[in-house]
């Protein structure tokens, strides 16, 4: 049976409306659009409707450790030290703690103004580094997480060979992470007969970054993957991955990327926070999607994009939550910019004149780049894509007097969260009235499973 709704205003294909009708079907796909309408027959929505946004970065078990990487302990603090202490948080991870903490996680997601979440999927093994006797045991647990929250996934086995550029073994909490091509294709084959042909459900592939897969098995990865499958890799985060990089193949890392693989549509490159001239040239005319995470990013000092010479050559650009110390769509957009106006010291960098709302056109270009990377129809209220929306509280401050671009200008850069006040994910309603239906429920299985994991 189809359902109708009436929305006051919608950002649509072809920019904002007033009075849209939205006609969605029991599979949970758009049937109709239709702005100007009187909105006879239908439910009443409570204020705009933005596509709800896709999260194309996420790796869902470290939510569980916001908190636990503040703290100055001797010696320096850097992202390798972050990441000595997320090896040690994760040595005691298992299925069903991975399940409550996603759950969580995907929850906070939803009423953050994300529909889909892309899971970056590294952890693939038991406490000593052996497949579980399920090898896809992980990646149950992360779809179940979604499924008790509600979220759309895509999930992306990645393989993960090597401790370095010069081909080091894995050692301690990374031999949990180890998966060849070969094991990462037997995973998407698991994992797609169980999805099947659902369509809040999609694969893709990731090769974790250039210094952990060398480049017969990157190539091996790509060949192995159907070709409608989106590809995620991690590039260029960190300073010192540039040297290494630079050192072992005389190369910069996105520019050795291009080298090995060729960039296009198909892929989604993870921060590429480091570029010269050359690679900021190269990844913006690639087609490829620029997964951005700014609080991540900026929690663990990576250093900032090249935001307007990225959008000045037609790049394609989308955001991810990555670690999870920032679940708020809204929130990382305004990070992006900010970041780029405190260093550049002018103001509406990502705006342009064909696009003059700088809100408008970062969440227009994070809709489009995150439907791109994962491989769902999704990002747009038209017909055949999926009905996944955000409905805002028209009865919000925010909205006084505020329509179309300037009001996502004041949602993204005015005052307080958001207010969200329902959520629906392939027709389906998953947060009502600014609450999720399960918060209760799922914060106390999050809640035991840290007190365990923390004692
Ligand atoms: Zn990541």
């Amino acid at each position: 049976m189809t359902a109708a709704y009436h929305a006051p205003q919608a950002l649509l294909p072809d920019g904002w409306a007033r009075d849209v009708r939205l006609e969605v079907g029991a599979d949970g796909s758009i049937v109709a659009v239709r702005p100007g309408d009187a909105g006879e027959g239908c439910e009443r929505l409570a204020g705009a409707v933005l596509p709800g946004m896709p999260d194309l970065h996420c790796h869902a078990f470290q939510r569980a450790m916001a908190g636990l990487a503040q703290r100055l302990e001797p010696g320096e603090a850097s992202f390798w030290t972050w990441r000595e202490t997320m090896y040690r948080f994760l040595e005691r991870l298992e299925p069903e703690d991975v399940a409550a903490i996603a759950a969580q996680l995907y929850v906070e997601l939803l009423e953050g103004g994300y529909t889909t979440v892309v899971e970056f999927h590294y952890l693939h093994h038991d406490r000593d580094g052996r497949p579980y006797a399920d090898p896809a045991s992980m990646a149950w647990a992360v779809d179940e997480g979604a499924r008790r929250a509600g979220i759309a996934l895509t999930l992306l086995p990645v393989v993960y060979l090597t401790g370095g550029f010069d081909g080091r073994a894995l050692e301690g909490g990374q031999r949990r992470f180890r998966l060849d091509p070969a094991g990462a294709l037997d995973l998407l084959d698991r994992v797609g007969e169980r999805f099947g042909d659902d369509p809040d459900r999609a694969l893709g592939l990731a090769p974790h970054s250039l210094r952990a897969v060398p480049p017969a098995a990157l190539a091996e990865a790509v060949r192995g993957a159907a070709p409608s499958l989106p590809l995620h890799i991690h590039v260029a985060e960190q300073v010192r991955e540039v040297r290494d990089c630079l050192e072992a193949t005389a190369r910069r890392p996105l520019a050795r990327l291009a080298d090995l693989v060729g960039l296009s549509e198909r892929w989604c490159l993870v921060h590429a926070t480091h570029l010269d001239d050359d690679e900021a040239l190269l990844l913006a005319g690639s087609g490829a999607v620029a997964g951005l995470c700014p609080t991540t990013e900026a929690d663990l000092g990576d250093g900032l994009f090249r935001l307007p010479e990225h959008l000045e050559g037609g790049g394609r650009l989308g955001i991810g939550s990555d670690s999870n110390v920032g679940t708020d769509a809204f929130a990382e957009l305004r990070l992006l910019e900010y970041g780029q106006r405190l260093t550049s010291l002018r103001r509406l960098v990502a705006a342009s004149a064909a696009e003059p709302s700088t809100g408008g056109r970062l969440w227009r270009a994070a809709l489009a780049g995150g439907a791109q990377a994962s491989g769902r129809p999704i990002g747009r209220l038209a017909p055949g894509l999926r009905a996944d929306l955000l409905v805002l509280d028209g009865a919000s401050p925010i909205h006084a007097g505020l329509a179309g671009d300037r009001l996502l200008d004041a949602l993204i850069f005015g005052p307080g969260r958001a207010p969200i006040r329902d959520v629906m994910v392939g027709g389906r309603w998953v947060v009502r009235d600014g609450l999720h239906p399960r918060r209760a429920a799922i914060g106390a299985a999050y809640r035991s499973v840290l007190a365990r994991l923390l004692a």
